[in-house]
């Protein structure tokens, strides 16, 4: 479990089961996450599957993972295989094998048909547009449908006839015959099947009916025992529907549902359907590109799963709607990484310095730590020569208030080397630098500088050009302009469009072979992570995970 189990269990939903457990309401408890395999998973699911696994884990319980497979139109075996993916990377392990909605569709047919017998349910003929203007709004009250009285022999006839694929899709329903005049508009008689001439990645071609999602997701639910079904609050209405249904069927198990808030993130999208947008438009090249907030995204730009489960568990779990800061992911993933991730130079806009006064085939040798606090992980060599690079922003001309970098007929220290001092700029013809030359100062290696010393500005990380290796270097930020967006605004009209920087630049050369690690504190501008999936022979790439350059 992780470290801050501890103050999760605190949570709302973890009180509940501990007292149903202590008064002996059940001796035994069983959770589920149910997604709907219409998309990958992101980091608003990892808050449902933290809570749902810990709980059971906790308490020696079961937690199943769900397939949800109601709608064969938009979903796809390629996602099933992505939630897998995640699950397992995450750390979760489900009881069982993996559970699908459709494993139960036999019985969910029969369900329908008891509802039937019970004059509790009818096949519609109005259209969808026709249903939703019938429905209502929440200050008019919805108008029966002319179809709703049809005799119960007639009513089993039709929905047999549906089944056997003897009407158009869209032109009949099965609908819950419950309250037209409702408060609550879900009960104003919700579908319970609708005709899909779609072969389901499951079941193939073996029905052309299918449940609803509310229809189904409760009697799975009690299919499979759950004691606590767990989900988010927009689904505290569909409750109300779900004890309609499971009390008028005869099942044995009533699972209670609590709802918590769902996980929104500044600037992030938590929603398929809108990151489905994103991939459509081009504007995000698939669902892991680093930029979005889904798992395989988060993992491809150097997220660690225990750095994800640690900031789900810290946030914790209510019923209050809230938006949680992009910094405090990032601290989460800092904070591991500071532990964990190598050191290393990296310079991703070269400006090339000539060493006046070094020799060009010298070079010497610097042992040089990979963690400042942790000897355990070694040092490694790199060289001081004629030839380096520093970064193009840690250069200027002129003096600049509280610019501790180089500068023209100034001094700074190289990190674990030498002061330099430059003294002349080379320009080309459109007046861009190409070259600094400078001087070194050979008995400055291994110097403290003194903050106050004014004559040395400050530390800059380097490389030797003799020791360098190519790299491209991806940075990103947010996809969105705007800190929360709501369900109803358009996001294609709050992109970003410079969410993604690419710098041709520089590491240390071997560094991914040496280091045999991922990961990496690149010194000065922050945490990177090597891109397996773009990188090849001719290219490496290094997504970075956060900047330290505000
Ligand atoms: P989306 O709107 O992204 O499609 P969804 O709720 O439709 O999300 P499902 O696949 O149905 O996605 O979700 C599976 C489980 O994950 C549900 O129990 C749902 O409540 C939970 N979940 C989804 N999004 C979040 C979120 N942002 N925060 C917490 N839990 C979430
Ligand atoms: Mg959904």
């Amino acid at each position: 479990m992780c470290r801050n189990n501890n103050f999760y269990k605190k949570n709302f939903i973890f009180k509940i089961i501990h007292n149903d457990l202590k008064n002996k309401k059940y001796n035994f408890i069983c959770t589920r996450f149910p997604p709907e395999p219409n998309g990958y998973l992101h980091i608003g699911h990892i808050k449902s599957i933290c809570l749902n696994f810990s709980i059971a884990k906790f308490y020696g319980g079961n937690c199943f993972l769900r397939i949800d497979d109601t709608n064969p139109t938009t979903e796809n075996i390629k996602y099933i295989n992505s939630i897998k993916k995640d699950l397992i990377w995450l750390g979760f392990k489900w009881d069982h094998k993996i559970k699908y909605s459709s494993d139960y569709f036999d019985m969910i047919y029969k369900y329908a048909i008891e509802l039937i017998n019970k004059n509790l349910a009818y096949v519609d003929e109005l259209s969808i547009q026709e249903i939703k203007s019938y429905r209502g709004t929440l200050s008019v009250p919805g108008k029966d449908s002319p179809y709703r009285n049809r005799s119960i022999k007639e009513n089993l006839k039709l929905f047999h006839n549906m089944r056997l694929g003897n009407f158009s899709e869209g032109s009949m329903s099965l609908r819950a015959k419950i309250d037209m005049k409702s408060k609550i508009i879900i009960m104003r008689d919700p579908v319970l099947y609708r005709i899909k001439f779609q072969k389901h990645h499951q079941t193939g071609k073996k029905w052309c009916i299918y449940p609803t999602y509310d229809f189904c997701h409760c009697i799975s639910d009690s299919i499979e025992g759950i004691t606590h079904s767990l989900c988010t609050l927009e689904f505290q209405d569909n409750k109300i529907l779900y004890n309609w249904i499971l009390n008028n069927i005869s099942v044995k198990n009533y699972p209670k549902q609590y709802e918590f808030s769902k996980l929104q993130i500044e600037y992030g999208i938590t929603s398929k359907r809108n990151i489905r947008l994103l991939i459509k438009n081009k504007i995000v090249d698939g669902w892991d590109d680093p930029r979005l907030l889904t798992i395989s995204g988060l993992r491809r730009k150097g997220y660690t799963a225990l750095s994800l489960k640690n900031f789900c568990y810290r946030i914790g779990v209510t019923k209050q709607n809230n938006i949680i800061q992009l910094s405090y992911l990032e601290f989460c993933i800092k904070k591991e990484l500071n532990q964990i991730a190598p050191r290393a130079m990296a310079i991703l806009r070269p400006l090339k310095i000539i060493i006046d006064n070094f020799p060009v085939n010298k070079k010497i040798k610097l042992l040089i730590p990979n963690h400042p606090f942790n000897k355990n992980m070694g040092y490694r060599i790199i060289y001081f020569t004629k030839e380096i690079y520093i970064d193009i922003l840690d250069f200027s001309e002129e003096e600049k208030k509280d610019y501790k970098r180089l500068i023209l007929g100034k001094k700074v220290k190289l990190r674990y080397s030498f002061v330099i001092k430059a003294n002349k700029v080379i320009k080309n013809s459109n007046g861009n630098i190409i070259c600094v030359y400078c001087t070194y100062y050979q008995n400055t290696l291994g110097i403290k500088i003194d903050k106050k010393d004014q004559k040395i500005k400050g530390i800059i990380h380097w490389i030797s050009c003799l020791n360098s290796q190519p790299v491209l270097f991806y940075l990103y930020k947010t996809l969105l302009k705007k800190k929360c967006i709501n369900n109803t605004d358009n996001i294609l009209s709050y992109i970003n469009k410079k969410s993604l920087l690419i710098y041709n630049g520089f590491i240390e050369k071997n560094l991914l072979k040496e280091q045999k690690k991922k990961h990496f504190q690149f010194e000065r501008e922050g945490y990177f992570y090597f891109d397996k999936k773009n990188s090849n022979k001719k290219q490496i790439i290094f997504n970075q995970i956060l900047s330290f350059r505000s």
